[in-house]
């Protein structure tokens, strides 16, 4: 029910309420006046009957009595009057005529009691009083005395007199009157009504009006125009409302203007634009917030690691993996995943290219097309991979999977959001790339892609910390080309720099991946072979030895160059308690070799340790 209604409903209760008491109270009024005036009446007409019939007694002509009877019943409306005799009468001067004879049970309660009684008839057409008054005899020593004529006491009731009144016509008018009050309350009541809707209406409808500008706006319209037919304060609020709701939506088509520079329009899909102003705003806190932590990272893998959280803890993924792919190699390297297996073929690490997602620059969701990346070996599972190129070199794939075509779904919506994240992210790797090749110039050797003796220096600590932890072993080979001065001075440097490359070449080839290769000085090597066995130890550096004698290097000139070389081990931990020291044995055990002849591979002996030698 509107409130108007409401209103309009209370306001009619009210009126007729007040209307119906307003009857019920005239009703009862005018009946008991109706019945008192009426009552009256007959007191007054007994009071005529009793001094009428005196007088014909005292006059002694009470043989006319009849006519005076009749002459008072034809006039006051007395539809029927009787003088009933009482007992006493009846036994002084007999029955009398017909008219004097009890009527009914009334009268003769009457004469009995000597009370009044009266009876009101109500029937559908009349209203009738019946009034039956007693007459007792008087004793005042007048003329008139009762007593002079009756053989009665004082108070003796002679007889009754007996009437009946018509007073319809009192009911009547009291029915019309009713009616009139009705009438005029029922037309007061319209015109009251009429007037209410007159003068609410208006309101109800600004009220509504209001009421519907205020949801829209609460999702996020505010381009509703308020109208008002009403004037004074209610003219001022429609006006203040229209111009607040004109600023706000100028205000929030700014926001959304000024926020859609920093991230593209439709990432944040909402048609409520303080709602959509709100998340985008928390959207770039965020954002703001991982590239100020990234920024301080150490290194891309910490980078990588953050990208990695966020996408598990903010985007809460449940399953995925995370690519490096080197473009110019178009190797990829896989960072993190979540599971132990891939779903992509192995040979995709080794050729990107297979990868669609890669391969296109386009996200690639398997639920558009099954089967759509030719890499993919698993055939029951949903995937989303993105690709995010980071600089000519490097380009991030994320590959998402779940068997819920749903979470697919939410995955494709956090796409924009999680590239904002990536977009954040990729100045920090570019740089943090740039820092590691830097960092990789700065310890490796330019001309044999060896690392360096400042590599060495850096990494010992690690190296020996890791060793002690993990027991474990290295053996050190220091390694330096016999009689290598000569290759200059007869043929040049270029020759000499070409003897150094190729050993560097036969070192690469005849270690592990474990293993460390450093150029140490010239034409000086240091191999740290770890966890490896004293016959393992020889067969490397014999490896080497022979692989180096082998080779003949082409001087310009008919003949040939060959060269050797003498190596020296030591081994951690059983020749010195330090790598530090065992590359000094290693480096004696090298002099010694030197010094018996060269050519020749001298494992570090204690009694070759020199006093003044120490460390
Ligand atoms: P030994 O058998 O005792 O080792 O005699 P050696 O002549 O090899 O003596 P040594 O090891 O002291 O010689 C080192 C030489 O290597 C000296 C230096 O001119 C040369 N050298 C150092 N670095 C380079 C380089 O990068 N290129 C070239 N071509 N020569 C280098
Ligand atoms: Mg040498
Ligand atoms: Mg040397």
């Amino acid at each position: 029910m509107t409130t108007k209604s409401r209103l309009l409903l209370i306001v009619t209760s009210m009126l007729l309420g007040l209307t119906a008491a307003t009857i019920i109270n005239v009703s009862l009024n005018f009946r008991d006046y109706s019945i008192k005036s009426a009552t009256e009446k007959a007191q007054m007409t007994a009071n005529v009957v009793k001094d009428g019939i005196t007088a014909h007694m005292v006059n002694g002509i009470m043989d006319k009595r009849a006519y005076f009877l009749n002459q008072i019943s034809n006039s006051n409306d007395v539809e029927y009057l009787r003088l009933v005799r009482g007992t006493h009468v009846i036994k002084q001067y007999g029955k009398g005529f017909e008219k004097e004879s009890l009527r009914d049970a009334i009268d003769e309660e009457v004469l009995k009691t000597g009370n009044n009684i009266e009876k009101i008839t109500e029937t559908a057409k009349s209203t009738k009083l019946r009034v039956s008054i007693p007459y007792k005899a008087t004793s005042d020593n007048t003329i008139s005395s009762c007593t002079n004529c009756h053989d009665v006491q004082k108070g003796d009731v002679l007889g009754v007199i007996s009437m009946e009144f018509d007073i319809g016509d009192m009911r009547n008018s009291g029915i019309m009157t009713i009616a009139k009050i009705l009438g005029i309350n029922l037309l007061f009541i319209i015109i009251a009504l009429l007037l209410i809707n007159y003068y609410v209406t208006p309101y109800m409808n600004l009220f509504s009006n209001l009421q519907s500008g205020i949801k829209k706006a609460y999702s996020g319209d505010f381009t509703h125009e308020f109208i008002s037919k009403v004037g004074g304060d209610a003219k001022n609020v429609v006006e203040q409302m229209n111009s607040l709701f004109r600023k706000m939506q100028e205000t929030f088509g700014d926001i959304k203007y000024n926020l859609a520079t920093f991230i593209p329009q439709g990432c944040v899909s909402s048609k409520d634009p303080l709602h959509e102003a709100k998340t985008i705003i928390s959207e770039l806190s965020d954002i703001y917030k991982f590239k100020k932590t990234i920024e301080l990272d150490a290194s891309k893998s910490e980078v990588y690691t953050r990208i990695i959280d966020i996408l598990k803890l903010k985007y809460h993924v449940g399953h995925f993996a995370f690519y490096e792919v080197n473009n110019v190699s178009s190797e990829r390297k896989l960072i993190y995943s979540t599971e132990d297996k891939s779903i992509c073929f192995e040979k995709t690490n080794k050729n990107a290219i297979q990868c669609r997602a890669y391969r296109t620059n386009t996200v690639t969701i398997s639920t558009e097309f099954p089967n759509l990346c030719q890499a993919c070996s698993a055939h029951d599972i949903n995937y989303v991979c993105v690709p995010f190129p980071i600089n000519h070199d490097i380009t991030l794939v994320i590959s998402m999977t779940s068997p819920e075509r749903s979470e697919v779904e939410l995955m494709k919506k956090n796409i924009p959001s999680i590239k904002h994240y990536l977009e954040a992210a990729k100045p920090v790797i570019e740089s943090q790339i740039l820092m590691e090749k830097l960092r990789d110039t700065s310890l490796r050797d330019g001309m044999t892609g060896l690392y360096n003796r400042r590599f060495l220096e850096e990494v010992i600590d690690k190296i020996m910390s890791q060793a002690t932890r993990n027991k474990d072993t290295y053996a050190v080979l220091m390694l330096d080309v016999d009689f290598f001065k000569m290759v200059n001075d007869t043929y040049g440097h270029d020759v000499g720099d070409k003897v150094i490359v190729a050993l560097s070449k036969i070192l690469k080839s005849s270690i592990r991946e474990s293993d460390l290769a450093i150029r140490y000085g010239g034409e000086e090597f240091v191999i740290l072979l770890s966890n490896a066995t004293d016959d393992g130890v020889m067969q490397v550096a014999n490896k080497i030895h022979t692989s180096f004698a082998a080779l003949s290097f082409d001087v310009g000139t008919s003949e040939s160059l060959r060269k050797t070389i003498s190596i020296g081990i030591a081994k951690f931990p059983t020749d010195g308690d330090t790598i530090w020291k065992c590359i000094k044995h290693a480096d004696t055990a090298l002099y010694e070799a030197k010094n018996t002849g060269r050519n020749k591979i001298v494992e570090f002996k204690a009694e070759m340790f020199q006093q003044g030698d120490k460390f």
